[in-house]
């Protein structure tokens, strides 16, 4: 399909609905008006008490579906998005959002919502690659009033890795001596490939290290507070000069999830995956390995390892140490 022929087909979807007459699922309570100060740290007086207001920011709180979505969810919305996907433009990434707050939301008040695709782009091209913005556009309501808008923008790309350049590069890094393979046979290729950490200005030394297997943690010039994952500015001072500290790859498993659901491609539920406290101090999300998934404790010594994805990815993980005893 010709670009220009896609972007007018995307056009049409501007002004359709995306949700009408959504109806939030509790009213606005003081039980998540909690459970959200406590999450963000917000001690605010003005959250709290027999007159206590709802968090501005807490607009898109009230119109979550949760696990069971909404009903009231149009159609325009999954239509845009699989045109996007049957064109190539099949990954997302959640760019930016936007609220006005007009009416300060209590415990009480019942919500109501729409959400309209305002806009699509032209195409675009990024660092992550091609695609086209959508923003889409929510109106909260307490019966007629405008409460606030809640403006939530993605940007639908085509990875820059599966465009010709990186197929090339692919074909020039592919081992020489791989086998010849039968039709039959899947190319390890063609596997699903894990996702790719996305490397940005702020984070790039990190994946540097990375390739180098160096765990680098970033370290403030002005106050030497440890930061991990990598920041523009320190949290404890706001300097924005740094440096970094080589982990010396010695942590233990601070706490821990395992996976079972949802499944992803190149993914094989169920494994676990901990926040690793580094000996450093500061922590890490990453998998835990070495040891089965049932079998990770917090507690539980680990060593910093690295696994080779594919043969663009490379990513530190966590090695369970010693004996594995039984709990
Ligand atoms: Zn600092």
């Amino acid at each position: 399909m010709a670009v220009d022929d896609l972007s007018v087909r995307l056009k049409v979807y501007e002004g359709r609905a995306a949700v009408l007459g959504g109806r939030g699922k509790d009213p606005v309570n003081s039980p998540m008006i909690r459970h959200w100060c406590e999450a963000m740290g917000d001690t605010n007086p003005a959250y709290t008490g027999p007159d206590a207001v709802a968090p501005p920011t807490m607009l898109q709180v009230w119109t979550m579906g949760g696990l069971s979505g909404h009903e009231t969810r149009a159609p325009a919305y999954d239509e845009l998005l699989a045109l996007l996907d049957g064109a190539g433009y099949t990954s997302v990434v959640a760019t930016d959002c936007e609220q006005v707050y007009l009416r300060a939301l209590r415990p009480g008040d019942e919500i109501m919502f729409d959400s309209v695709i305002e806009s699509v782009s032209a195409r675009k091209t990024t660092k992550l690659g091609t695609g086209y913005f959508v923003t889409t556009r929510m109106d909260v309501r307490v019966g007629d009033e405008l409460a606030g808008t809640h403006r939530f923008r993605i940007l639908k790309y085509a990875p820059a890795h599966a465009s010709g350049e990186g197929e090339r590069r692919r074909r020039e890094h592919a081992q020489p001596d791989e086998q010849p393979r039968s039709p039959q046979q899947p190319h390890p290729r063609e596997r699903p490939r894990r996702p790719r950490p996305v490397v940005n200005r702020d984070n790039a030394g990190f994946w540097e290290g990375v390739a180098r297997h160096r765990l680098l943690i970033q370290r403030c010039a002005d106050c030497s507070t440890l930061r991990l994952p990598w920041l523009p500015g320190c949290n404890a001072c706001g300097s924005p000069e740094w440096d970094t500290v080589e982990a010396c790859g010695d942590g233990t498993v601070y706490s821990y999830v395992v996976m079972h659901h949802p499944p992803f491609p190149a993914f094989d539920p169920p494994y676990a995956v901990g926040l690793i406290e580094l000996a450093e101090g500061v922590r890490f999300v990453s998998n835990v390995i070495g040891v089965p998934y049932d079998k990770v404790r917090i507690g539980m010594p680990v060593r910093l390892a690295f696994v080779r994805c594919d043969e663009e990815s490379e990513l530190p993980v966590f090695r369970a140490e010693g004996e594995v005893v039984e709990a």
